[in-house]
């Protein structure tokens, strides 16, 4: 039997454990909440803190593979564990998705387009920079530690210089109230607001012997930066299949690269030219994957559970049901943020939807509570 160490007991870990149970997998959950999502599906559970090195290493002993469903797990910590027992993906693979000056730069380095971006680290770059891009829209960022749109402000270029300040002051709060940040890194990257047509992402599984999947490209629609609807596969008319082909070669060379062990979420903008930019990379199962746990016949948590573990990976066919096919309807995931919860019942009752609660309970506006898939005739 094998035993998978997880770190992280969010959705996604809960989640991970859930598919894993069906391949024997034991898991162990490491996590610094009290009542996490994961550990109510579980009954190993470590809770202590990411830099806690004792509760570490005994986590370490009693598994034999770890991976972690949150990329915001200290480096060091990370580390810690990859010189006792494997982790996957690995640490480098963190190294360069935790930090998006990182990131954007192997992206590019593997020959693939991003929006334009610059690595900031004084106010004086950032002035500099909205000359140099006259008439250009601007987010700037945090280089680590930013989700569902924390740790950004948009400086739109008519912006006057006293506002453009005030928005650097308001980020620099996320990087611990110095925005004169010392350090090799750049704590911010300043990026040319994009026009999309749309977003769209892949989820690529790869195992240590290179074996790849891609799942089809999926369109994911946000409101107020968070993920509100993924469609898949993404609609024709969005992205014409040379161009989702294109887009799944993208995400295997980016696994390629970085020698991925493990699943990886490759977003994308859809430009107003019919072309691809990646905007970011996460190393473990994503929000725009969920609708694989219903309707696909390897789910990105199995998925995520054999690459890490050194089994086969699965087909990832997506399933209809009968009388359902691509041409005539498609698979569309809804996350229920915040008050959505209140609509569970509603979704019971639909003949072609599936349902998955996270069991958190504080329900802020926003959160992700829960979410729900279903097969809808075009
Ligand atoms: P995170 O998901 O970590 O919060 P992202 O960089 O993916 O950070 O940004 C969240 C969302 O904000 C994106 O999905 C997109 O809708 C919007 N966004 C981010 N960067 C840009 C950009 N350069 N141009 C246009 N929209 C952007
Ligand atoms: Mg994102």
């Amino acid at each position: 039997m094998i035993r998978l160490g997880i770190l992280g007991g969010g959705q996604l870990g809960r989640m991970m454990a859930l598919a894993a149970a069906p391949l024997g997998v034991k898991c162990h959950i490491f996590t610094p909440d009290v009542d996490s999502p994961a550990a109510q599906v579980t009954p190993i559970v470590t809770l202590a803190d990411y830099d806690d090195q004792v509760a570490l290493a005994s986590f370490a002993a009693s598994v034999d593979v770890i991976t972690y469903e949150f990329e915001n797990i200290p480096l060091a910590s990370v580390r810690f564990l990859a010189a006792l027992k494997p982790v996957y993906p690995s640490p480098e693979t963190l190294a360069i998705t935790q930090h998006r000056a990182l990131e954007k730069n192997f992206i590019n380095e593997c020959g693939i387009d991003t929006v334009k971006w610059r690595g900031i680290t004084l106010f004086a770059q950032l002035q500099a920079l909205r000359q140099e891009w006259i008439g250009q829209d601007i987010i700037l960022k945090t280089c680590q530690m930013g989700y569902d749109g924390k740790g950004q402000v948009k400086i739109p270029a008519a912006c006057p210089d006293d506002e453009a300040e005030r928005s650097w002051q308001e980020l620099a709060k996320y990087i611990g109230g110095r925005p004169e940040f010392e350090g090799s890194l750049p704590p911010l990257i300043a990026e040319a607001v994009e026009n999309f047509a749309a977003e769209a992402s892949v989820m690529i599984a790869r195992n240590a012997a290179g074996e790849c999947q891609a799942y089809p490209m999926a369109e994911n629609r946000h409101r107020n930066h968070v993920l509100a609807e993924t469609i898949v596969p993404i609609r024709p008319e969005l992205a014409p299949p040379a161009l989702q082909d294109q887009a799944q070669h993208i995400a295997q060379t980016l696994a390629e690269k970085l020698d991925l062990v493990g699943i990886l979420a490759v977003e994308m903008f859809l430009t107003q030219a019919g072309t691809i930019l990646v905007n970011e990379l996460a190393p473990r199962p994503h929000n725009s994957g969920h609708w694989s746990l219903d309707f696909c016949l390897t789910s990105q948590f199995e998925q995520t559970v054999r690459a890490v573990s050194g089994l086969p990976l699965g087909g990832v066919d997506i399933l209809y049901p009968a009388g359902y096919d691509a041409s005539n309807s498609q698979i569309i995931m809804q996350n229920l943020l915040g008050d959505d919860l209140d609509h569970w019942p509603h979704w019971l009752k639909h003949p072609l939807a599936k349902l998955h609660l996270y069991g958190k309970g504080g329900k802020m506006p926003g959160r992700k509570m829960g979410h729900v898939t279903r097969c809808e005739k075009i």
